[in-house]
């Protein structure tokens, strides 16, 4: 392989690097992605909110998973926090905004599967199973170095390898963000009662506790507490863990029967000063982490991956460089209002639950209160969670790119 050459270069094959490279390679650009092989299969869930299952349908994805996906049709916010200031129920219902599910929840593994499926019969996609150990960035290209000795050229390398990025160090890219005194418990879960495909996210003074819809009578919950909590709460006996997580939930699913496999996920949040420069573009969590609260971190980044793809294939149709400072500028420019108003909406809601500042309390507390009360709010909330209003990207709106 020493010396070749493509269009463009995917480093990683997560989510959204896969996504990414499904998008380019779909669309006739010569790709080729570099991929860690998979470690130890992972046990978390994603909601996929519906733009994300329309772009993931575009591609060919989500017929090979939509089995394995239970749908979301209501969500429920419950104030747990026994607080002076305490907020309303508040529920929301697809139908609301004319809709049959806000999106549809899956296991992780599932949904790679389905993409690594779809990403391995595109004749454009060079797959490369190895690890990217230096990106070197150069005025007309960019090349990779991989573990195996070989190297491969681009005019454009998309960084999708994660919060740790060896592409955004290589693009001399900082970051600003913070860490959080919580981590958040993972693992999936049978129950007694029906979830009736409902989402409910308990507030908690440790942050949010919520069980979210699988097929038949299962959810997956995702537990924010402090590190020595989850320590303590994943060491737990199966039945022991049952009680804990059937008293935390209030009994609502009745009785709980943990599935093997915990995770354990220190949260954080971080998002690139640019999104791109010449030759490198970053997508996913390279870009952007946040705590997982309110389901954005993977809608996000196939998000990007849907617009990195689009400004690529249309910058390639009008004879342009697709790895030049133009690209990159749009690309920035495109992505930077959807993620920082995201991370603020995330990091502020989350602050808002650990924080003893009474007015910050009352503010969440009055802010839940209103979208309870008014309709009109409750619904352009909803539409806005599923999807930036502005310009969509075009495989968010079914098109071909
Ligand atoms: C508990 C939890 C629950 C979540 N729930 C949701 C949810 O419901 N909805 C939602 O939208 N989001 C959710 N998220 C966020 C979501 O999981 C992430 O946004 C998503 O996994 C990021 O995908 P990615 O492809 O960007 O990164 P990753 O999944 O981290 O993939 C990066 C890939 O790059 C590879 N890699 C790294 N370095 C190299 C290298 N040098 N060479 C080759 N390969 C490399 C890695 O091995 C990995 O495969 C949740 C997150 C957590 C922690």
């Amino acid at each position: 392989m020493s010396g070749t050459s493509v269009e463009v270069v995917i480093i990683g094959g997560g989510p959204v690097g896969l996504t990414a490279a499904i998008a380019l390679a779909g669309a006739g650009v010569e790709t080729a992605l570099v991929a860690r092989p998979a470690g130890a299969p992972d046990n978390r869930t994603t909601a996929l909110l519906a733009s994300s299952v329309t772009a993931l349908d575009t591609l060919g994805v989500w017929p090979r998973c939509r089995d394995d996906a239970a749908p979301l049709r209501i969500m429920r916010i419950i104030d747990d926090t026994a607080r002076l200031l305490r907020a309303p129920e508040v529920h929301f219902a697809a139908r609301e905004i004319g809709l049959d599910a806000f999106g549809y929840n899956i296991e992780n593994r599932f949904l790679i599967a389905a993409l690594d499926a779809r990403a391995r019969a595109l004749r454009a996609l060079t797959f490369i199973e190895d690890d990217a150990c230096a990106v070197a960035i150069e005025a007309s290209s960019v090349t990779v170095e991989l573990r195996n000795g070989a190297a491969l050229s681009a005019r454009l390398a998309i960084g999708a390898d994660g919060h740790r990025s060896l592409c955004r160090s290589a693009a001399g890219i900082a970051t600003d963000g913070r860490r959080y005194p919580q981590t958040a418990l993972t693992f999936n879960l049978g129950h007694q009662r029906p979830h009736q495909d409902g989402s409910t996210e308990f507030h908690t003074p440790s942050g949010p506790f919520t069980l979210v819809p699988l097929p038949g009578r299962r959810s997956s919950l995702v537990m924010v507490v402090d590190p020595g909590a989850a320590a303590r709460i994943a060491a737990l006996p199966e039945t022991e863990l049952a009680c804990e997580i059937e008293r935390r939930s209030h009994s609502i699913l009745g009785r709980m029967e943990p599935e093997p496999g915990r995770g354990a996920f220190p949260l954080a949040t971080q998002t690139a000063r640019r999104f791109a420069v010449a030759r490198m573009a970053l997508v996913g969590e390279a870009a952007h982490l946040l705590p997982p609260i309110g389901a954005q971190g993977l809608n996000l980044g196939l998000r990007d991956a849907a617009t990195i793809g689009e400004l690529v294939v249309a910058t390639r149709r009008d004879g342009g460089d697709v790895g030049g400072t133009d690209l990159a500028d749009r690309y920035d420019g495109s992505r930077r209002r959807d993620v920082t108003s995201r991370a603020f909406a995330v990091d502020l809601l989350n602050r808002s639950l650990l924080s003893d500042f009474l007015p910050l309390q009352g503010a969440r507390g009055f802010g839940l209160f209103l979208m309870e009360r008014i309709g009109p709010l409750r619904r352009a909330l909803m539409r806005e969670s599923i999807a930036p209003a502005a310009a969509p990207p075009r495989l968010m709106r079914g098109e071909l790119l």
